[in-house]
């Protein structure tokens, strides 16, 4: 086929950069289709994605189940708003209550929306359940924390420049050091209502707490009367070689934070999930959001939730990440510092004399694979969780020369 001036990789670059908001650095590759887990660009190159839309994408691209689901929902109906009922949206409720053991579902959009309905929820719960005075309702997040980017998660936020020019920050947050249970229960005051935390802090660059941190911090909430929030939107369903990673140390929070690869990628859908006497505080008019719950949404959120349990996701996503990880530990290259993460979530912290993650970022661009770098020095593999032995080996093939700074 003969390339014309639409098709060539700087004519779109351009066009993003003439007209969007320069809110982003993106890699420049310029993709025009996907399937599974590769993904081919505009001038018909194909890479092996290891960022999976930052695990959005766990069932790989353009899953046939989840797409028919869209397909037959969007033929039938889009959008009611809540005003009225659907026919889908009990079912979504009821297989990710059934998948999870939660009892109640709140449905949102994006994981920031989710995030911010967990805040309002424990806020409240606090409020009405504890008996804290409205307005004086603490939460507790950690260093290192990523959970979005609307105003009030900035406000929480340890990294400057997320925060920087857009005050006035919204107040009620306090930050301890990621990984330390002291820390947590020392910063428990009668005004606490949550601790708010990610089980691996992905954005912060992978980094995986110590062995019992979790179980040590649910126990710790439980004892103070402070609900333990977890926010799995990037390490939940499947992606760290369990459904959850709350599941490896057999803990249970009071509310889950779950989005990303809860449509597969096709549709923004997040969700809270709590108990009754959690859920319970919300009545009528106390929340909402348009397009939360939808009927699109929730179709495709149900046949993505089928994809993860069917084809065992998890359990592929444990015994690829294994050999990913032991691989990527064997390169022994003077500039890798550490190799770290769980299941298909890995990351690769380059030394800083290795002059940034990006360069190797770009160079694995060059030879076929996808990744991103995260806080600078690491670089992130996260393949969709459908990924094969052989796929991976194809992967390494290229990722050893460039981290060995062959580029
Ligand atoms: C991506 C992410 C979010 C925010 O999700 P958006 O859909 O980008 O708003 C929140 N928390 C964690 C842990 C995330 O990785």
């Amino acid at each position: 086929m003969d390339r014309t001036l639409e098709q060539t990789a700087q004519y779109f670059i351009d066009l993003e950069e003439r007209y969007g908001a320069h809110n982003y650095h993106p890699i420049d590759v310029v993709i025009h289709e996907a399937k599974g887990v590769w993904v081919t660009d505009v001038e018909g190159k194909r890479y092996l994605d290891c960022l999976s839309a930052y695990s959005a994408v766990n069932q790989g691209h353009a899953h046939p189940k989840i797409l028919q689901a869209m397909i037959e929902q969007a033929h039938r109906v889009t959008l009611t708003a809540r005003a009225f009922r659907n026919d889908q949206l009990g079912l979504f409720y009821k297989a990710l209550c059934d998948l999870t053991g939660y009892q109640r579902v709140l449905p949102m959009n994006s994981g920031a929306e989710a995030v911010e309905t967990a805040i309002k929820l424990a806020r409240k719960w606090g409020y009405k359940v504890k008996g804290v005075p409205d307005g004086k309702q603490e939460i507790i997040v950690c260093e290192g924390n990523f959970h979005g980017r609307t105003t009030t998660i900035i406000s929480f936020s340890t990294e400057p420049q997320y925060k920087e020019g857009f005050g006035p920050l919204t107040p009620g947050f306090v930050v301890v050091p990621y990984g330390d249970a002291d820390a947590l229960e020392a910063a428990i005051t009668p005004n606490t209502v949550g601790f708010l935390v990610e089980p691996i802090q992905g954005e912060n660059g992978v980094i995986v707490p110590p062995e019992g941190y979790l179980r040590r911090a649910a126990e710790i909430c439980k004892r103070h009367n402070v609900l333990f929030i977890n926010d799995e939107i990037q390490t939940g369903l499947g992606r760290t070689g369990k459904l959850f990673v709350q599941d490896y140390e057999g803990v249970r929070g009071d509310i889950l934070i779950l989005g990303k690869a809860l449509s597969g990628g096709f549709y923004p859908v997040s969700a809270v999930l709590a108990d009754d006497p959690v859920m319970g505080v919300f009545q009528p008019g106390d929340h909402g959001s348009t397009f939360g719950g939808n009927p699109l949404a929730a179709a495709v959120a149900r046949a993505a939730l089928s994809v993860i349990v069917e084809e065992n996701l998890p359990q592929n996503a444990a015994v690829m990440g294994a050999y990913f990880k032991e691989q990527l530990e064997e390169i022994n290259s003077p500039l890798i510092k550490e190799v770290r993460g769980r299941g298909l979530l890995i990351g690769v912290e380059m030394k800083p004399e290795a002059g940034g993650a990006r360069r190797f970022v770009e160079a694995l661009r060059d030879r076929g694979i996808l990744s991103k770098e995260t806080h600078v020095h690491t670089v992130r593999f996260a393949p969709p969780l459908v990924i094969k032995r052989e796929e991976i080996d194809w992967a390494l093939e290229r990722i050893r020369p460039v981290l060995h700074g062959q580029f």
